[in-house]
């Protein structure tokens, strides 16, 4: 094991300080706000402490289980069901009902907010399952959320000797696709759950688990739950910013661009137009545009160096090395800030695009597919904000960091279109989509007692 990073939030993981495997500064740490209190529980809830943590602390060979299960299953688009079926079963395990959230490409697409999709949903679901008291008593529900869907492990030749798809241990980690982005928050999830059912209490307002789909490309996977007519008072995402709570996140969208060049021979290459080549004018544009975008960035993100990332993610073009090549396609991926719409987004890519290619009108055309999410942002004095601190300091011993995060995840789909207030925190991981992808098991133990403490303050048990 590497020995731990000296920098991060005090009191995670037994005294160490970590900072989180993705691009996010701790700058604005709870401790250092004097004007944030961490909120106390309502009514009668601290009594529990000592038994909640036991509680969740048996759970751990069981959580590792899980883990392990569901990084063995190889959940890339399109091959999600292997991972839901060891959900469905680890709900079954703990005594839950699950329940099916078929997507359904007619009334997603019929959603004025739903990620635009050219590839085919038919048989995926989510998995749902709501532990309720019989009757109310005036807590406030929670949706606990987590996806089971991972990206490709590609290129597989990197990773050596290691399965992308092994969930190998190495002394306290656990190694694999998945393993961190974001199966360790199910399995986190899940043991929270399982403990405080251990103690024979019940919640007191609706407690819901999601495991969805696609939260990869598109968020439709938790946006067919809202669909379905799930909400709650508030919502929390497991995804692995580690020890610290991420109330903001930028918009992300996808889209391509197809140039139409002329083929012609190669020996007579200045008579024909070059798809590739338009297509690193079309790059070079796009990358001024992010320059632009990350010029004068706004609170919080004038924290990062770097917080607008535009990704050229796939390109194909040309068959024939002596073909002048007639078309080539890019892919990209391009964030945006909270304040931003999505439709100023794609005017200034367009006009980056023409910009680049007003030497041939018509050759570029721009395609949207995949994700179309704005950014979100929550107020950090939210209650849940401030009773999921209490519940952070209450198991490691000080509050915990505020972060944003240069990515998107589903709090963009529960916050804007649901309008459910929603945080994300999760265990502690590394090299997410990367090579030799992993996550710190103590981390996600953690989670999961914070987790468990965090039902009791904010749902109230009984
Ligand atoms: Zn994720």
């Amino acid at each position: 094991m590497e020995p731990l990073p000296e920098e991060a939030p005090p009191g995670a993981y037994g005294g160490s300080r970590l900072t989180t495997g993705f691009d996010i500064p701790d700058a604005r740490a709870f401790a250092g706000r004097g004007d944030l209190a961490t909120a106390e529980p309502e009514g009668d809830a601290g009594a529990l402490d000592g038994e909640i943590l036991q509680a969740i602390a048996d759970q751990a060979s069981w959580m590792t289980d899980l883990l392990a299960d569901l990084v063995r299953a190889p959940t890339t688009l399109g091959n999600e069901e292997s991972g839901q079926k060891v959900i469905e079963q680890a709900l079954l395990d703990i005594g839950m009902d699950p329940v099916d959230v078929p997507l359904d490409a007619d009334q997603l697409r019929a959603h004025p907010l739903a990620a635009p999709f050219d590839w085919d949903v038919s048989g995926k679901r989510n998995v749902v399952s709501t532990w309720a008291p019989d009757e109310g008593s005036g807590g406030r529900s929670l949706i606990l959320n987590g996806h089971i869907d991972v990206v490709s492990p590609e290129p597989l030749g990197q990773w050596g000797a290691d399965d992308p798809f092994g969930a190998r241990r190495e002394d306290e980690w656990m190694i694999g696709r998945g393993a961190a982005d974001m199966k360790c928050g199910l399995a986190a999830i899940l043991g929270a759950v399982k403990g405080l059912r251990s103690l024979g209490v019940v919640p007191g307002a609706p407690l819901t688990i999601e495991s969805v789909v696609e939260e990869e490309c598109s968020g439709n996977g938790t946006l067919q739950t809202v669909l379905a007519g799930y909400t709650a008072d508030a919502a929390v995402i497991a995804e692995p910013f580690g020890a610290a709570i991420t109330t903001s996140q930028v918009g992300v969208l996808w889209f391509s661009v197809r140039i139409t060049g002329v083929p012609g021979h190669a020996a007579e290459g200045q008579h024909a137009t070059n798809a590739i080549e338009k297509s690193l004018a079309v790059i070079g544009a796009l990358r001024s545009l992010e320059a632009d975008l990350n010029a004068v960035p706004p609170a919080p993100y004038d924290l990062f160096t770097h917080p607008i990332n535009l990704n050229v993610g796939t390109i194909s073009g040309g068959d024939w090395a002596s073909t002048v090549p007639g078309e080539c396609e890019t892919g990209y991926r391009i964030a945006m800030y909270p304040h931003m719409s999505i439709e100023e987004l794609k005017g200034r890519v367009e006009a980056a695009v023409t910009e680049a290619t007003s030497d041939q009108p018509g050759a570029a055309e721009v395609r949207y597919n995949g994700f179309s999410s704005n950014g979100y942002e929550i107020a950090d004095d939210h209650p849940l904000v401030t009773t999921l601190a209490h519940s952070f300091a209450t198991q490691s011993g000080a509050p915990p960091a505020l972060v944003s995060t240069t990515g998107t995840t589903d709090a963009a789909v529960l916050g804007n279109v649901a309008s459910i207030p929603t945080v994300c925190f999760g265990p502690y991981a590394e090299s997410a989509h990367g090579v030799g992808e992993r996550v710190y098991l103590p981390s996600v133990m953690q989670t999961a007692q914070v987790l468990g403490l965090f039902v009791r303050d904010w749902c109230g048990l009984r």
